[in-house]
């Protein structure tokens, strides 16, 4: 008897496979892979439904299959996601930029907008990743300019291929270095600083999903005991590479609000403010470095 393993029936069985394995949305992710491996969109599918792949696309699928059964990310194995309702590369070993993210961007974007006057304006963008912060900051903001930086190779790099992508290459710099190295070898550069740190408790990381937990970079997710570590480690030493005026935003975690608003009070920031994503979730702090006192973080003590 003949299998038939047409457009249909390989999504059918990839379906039914993918829930096998507890994958969620399993129909949308056989059809994205499907899609990926046929070079065509989702939509093509269902126009196509009759039609019989190769052999070698049919196995390809296969292989694909196997690895988001194994619970990799979807954006692993196709190697993009969508942020900003742009596409950005993604890798396996960085990690993949978040939906929750856009509202730090919309956020800074909106203020960055209403404070920038004509002429330069440089943003930082601390623990880039991927770049998708920064790069969609560029392209939102004509005439800004920015820096991003992780202490990962790989993300660094990542971040200079999609700024390439973006058309962005020339208005960004991706550096891989550890935050507070970088801010304390560039005074004053800045008037804005954006970040999204790890900020997960430790203990935590063990219950995330499996994609998260078992293949995306801890270096990325991992904020120490109670999540803080990195807010405190690196807000003390912010206003050293921010200018007077400067606005800093940082994404939180739920519940983590009132400890970084005030470290930054107490870090020469004022009018914080804690704002709310869209799932009533604290997500983003925003604040200004409005002191004309530079008191240099905890080098000089004053
Ligand atoms: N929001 C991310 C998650 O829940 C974590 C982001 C982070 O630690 N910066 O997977």
């Amino acid at each position: 008897m003949r299998r038939i393993n047409n457009i249909n029936a390989l999504l059918r069985k990839g379906e039914a496979y993918l829930i096998r394995h507890s994958v969620p949305n399993a129909r949308k992710n056989a059809e994205w892979l499907l899609a990926h491996t046929l070079g065509c969109g989702a939509m093509d599918l269902y126009l196509d439904g009759d039609k019989y792949p190769v052999p070698l696309q049919i196995q390809a699928y296969r292989r694909l299959l196997k690895r988001r059964g194994d619970r990799e990310p979807l954006q692993y194995i196709v190697r993009s996601t969508e942020f900003m309702s742009e596409l950005f590369l993604t890798m396996p070993g960085v990690f993949i930029p978040r939906p929750e993210t856009e509202r730090l961007v919309e956020i800074v974007g909106s203020r960055i907008a209403e404070c920038k006057k004509n002429g330069d304006f440089r943003i930082l963008d601390l623990c880039c990743g991927s770049g998708a912060i920064l790069i969609s900051l560029l392209r939102r903001i004509p005439g800004t300019t920015g820096v991003a930086v992780d202490v990962d190779d790989a993300a660094a790099m990542l971040a200079g291929k999609n700024a390439e992508l973006a058309g962005m290459g020339g208005r960004m710099e991706c550096i891989r270095s550890d935050a507070r190295s970088y801010i304390m070898s560039n005074p004053g550069r800045f008037h804005a600083v954006v970040c999204n740190p790890p900020y997960i408790c430790s203990e935590e990381i063990g219950s995330l999903a499996p994609e998260v937990r078992t293949h995306e970079p801890h270096l990325g997710l991992d904020g120490g005991e109670d999540g803080l570590d990195f807010y405190r480690d690196t807000i003390p030493f912010l206003d050293w590479t921010i200018e007077t005026g400067g606005i800093v935003a940082f994404e939180i975690g739920a519940g983590q609000g009132k400890v970084v608003s005030d470290l930054l009070r107490s870090a020469a920031f004022e009018s914080v403010k804690v704002h709310h994503d869209y799932s009533a979730f604290e997500r983003v702090v925003t604040a200004r470095h409005a002191s004309s006192v530079r008191h240099r973080g905890g080098v000089t003590g004053g």
